[in-house]
């Protein structure tokens, strides 16, 4: 090799590798990280492997689990039953050690299907992360990615809101004023051990990873993708966890396509691609600062009925809205197409059009006019049957949350929140699916660059939209799917400003 090439390689070598060696002492912090499948062989055919990643942290008097898990939620919905959280706590406690409370465990909201003995496998990868520990240096920083997901909560020019789902049917395009927001950013913590590895990765984004692939088999989906790239392109054993932030309005991006097979992987590909560009930039250095917060507050209950009343009466209203037209879907849709290809002669040849006006006659016309009323009579019913697949869903949806708030012993939802510091690293927590509004406001508020705020952990209660999204209660499933009252916001808002402060 010349001279030439050496200093180019030497010179590559000192752009590309962040990890800054040590100066000192061994460094204040341990840590250890550990990832085990958790794919159920026998739910049918599987497209990709469902995983548990845990990382526990130690200084000389604390610990901390950080477990993340392929499954939608930890308890209420899925696979993962109510018991599991309690039951892990408690085995991590007694086997490991590890106070319930510096516990955290967070649900990628993927709508994979894990194995029957997934609490225990659960508790395995932490008992091995445990096993693993070694001194390592901290680093923090963000990532950017806007390509991959959009905001799914579509305002409509009448003031009212309503979402994207597979369940039911878009808005007319013409209805649509504009979208709500995105959170960009990728918050970042790595943990390098003194020999230059990198133990663990621990990403927070927000997006639901529900985008699948074409036959539907089991999948992490995106952010499955993500981490096996991060943890490929990194060292030997590294560990990339991800954790699900204020994903709660955001969905992959053109989710609605029927123009392209379903396929997560390029999505989650370029999440993990965007996150290790990031990772390049930030340093490690021993750090001490570790602190973990654990704090269980009350939040109001919705109460429903009078909203569920209300859009019965508009159900009824759009049912009897719905008039009668000569037409059917098979006269209907070649009409359509003739009308507006040819909308001067749609009935037949322009000569007879002609013909009828030298004569003195309109019968074409007329039956031009006949049929373009019938035209739009009949699109107006699709679009009112498309309004009526949309209340019918969010209507089940309030039923049910209307009926477990009756059968509730209180009228407030008790709802655990954690604060973890982690050098430069800060994370809070929410068990609901927080929309991206929320950790934006947190992150605006926070004394602390790198805040980053994750939903989906420890715990499931439903959808947490803003006070603003829930004036639509009944029009999209965020406000509908949720148990919180209005003013919630501010409670948690206020909280998890204090705890901010004192970490
Ligand atoms: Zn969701």
């Amino acid at each position: 090799m010349t001279y030439a090439r050496t200093t180019l390689l030497l010179f590559a070598c000192a752009i590309f590798v962040s990890f800054v060696p040590p100066v000192s002492a061994a460094p204040p912090l341990k840590a250890g990280a550990a990832k085990v499948d958790i794919t159920d062989l026998e739910s049918g055919a599987i497209n990709d492997p469902l995983h548990v990643r845990a990382l526990v942290i130690k200084d000389e008097t604390t610990t901390l689990a950080i477990v993340t898990l392929d499954v939608v939620a930890i308890g209420e919905i899925g696979q993962i039953g109510n018991g599991f959280l309690p039951q892990l706590r408690g085995r991590i406690e007694t086997e490991l050690g590890i106070p319930p409370e510096h516990v955290l465990v967070n649900a990628s909201h993927c709508h994979g299907v894990p194995c029957d003995d997934v609490d225990e496998r659960t508790f395995q990868a932490v008992r091995e992360a445990a096993q693993n520990m070694v001194p390592v240096y901290v680093g923090a920083g963000t990532g950017h990615e806007d390509r991959i997901m959009e905001n799914r909560r579509l305002k409509l020019k009448s003031g009212k809101e309503v979402d994207v789902r597979h369940r039911y049917s878009m808005p007319p395009d013409e209805e649509v004023a504009g979208a709500g927001p995105i959170d960009p950013e990728i918050g970042i913590l790595r943990l390098d051990s003194e020999d230059g590895e990198t133990v663990a990765v621990v990403y927070n984004f927000a997006c639901h990873p529900i985008q699948n692939n074409p036959g539907m088999r089991n999948t992490a989906d995106m952010t499955g993708f993500s981490s096996q790239v991060i943890e490929d392109n990194l060292s030997e054993d590294t560990i990339a966890l991800f954790i699900q932030g204020c994903g709660g309005d955001i969905n992959p991006a053109f989710y609605k396509d029927v123009a392209h097979p379903r396929r997560a992987e390029p999505l989650g590909n370029l999440l993990g691609l965007s996150t290790l560009k990031a990772l390049r930039k930030i340093g490690s250095a021993p750090d001490d600062r570790f602190t973990i917060l654990n704090e269980t507050i009350e939040l109001p209950r919705a109460d429903v009925a009078q909203r569920i009343i209300e859009l019965e009466s508009e159900q009824q209203q759009a049912l009897r809205s719905l008039g009668g037209t000569s037409l059917n879907l098979k006269t209907f849709l070649p009409l359509v197409v003739r009308y507006n290809l040819w909308s001067d002669f749609p009935s037949y040849y322009s000569h007879s059009y002609l013909q009828e006006e030298a004569l003195g006659r309109d019968d074409l016309s007329q039956l031009d006019a006949e049929n373009r009323r019938n035209i739009q009579q009949y699109i107006g019913n699709i679009h009112t049957m498309e309004r009526l697949t949309r209340m019918n869903t969010n209507l089940i949806l309030l039923r049910k949350h209307h009926a477990t708030m009756l059968a509730a012993d209180k009228r407030t939802l008790d709802v655990e929140l954690m604060g973890v510091r982690i050098g430069d690293f800060v994370l809070l927590t929410f068990p609901g699916e927080l929309t991206v509004q929320i950790g934006l406001n947190l992150k605006q508020v926070s004394p602390y660059d790198l805040t980053f705020v994750a939903g989906y952990t420890n715990g499931y209660i439903y959808y947490a939209p803003t006070t603003e999204q829930l004036l639509n209660v009944g029009g999209a499933q965020e406000d509908s799917d949720c148990m919180l009252a209005p003013h919630w916001q501010k409670i948690y808002e206020d909280k998890a400003t204090e705890m901010l402060e004192k970490l």
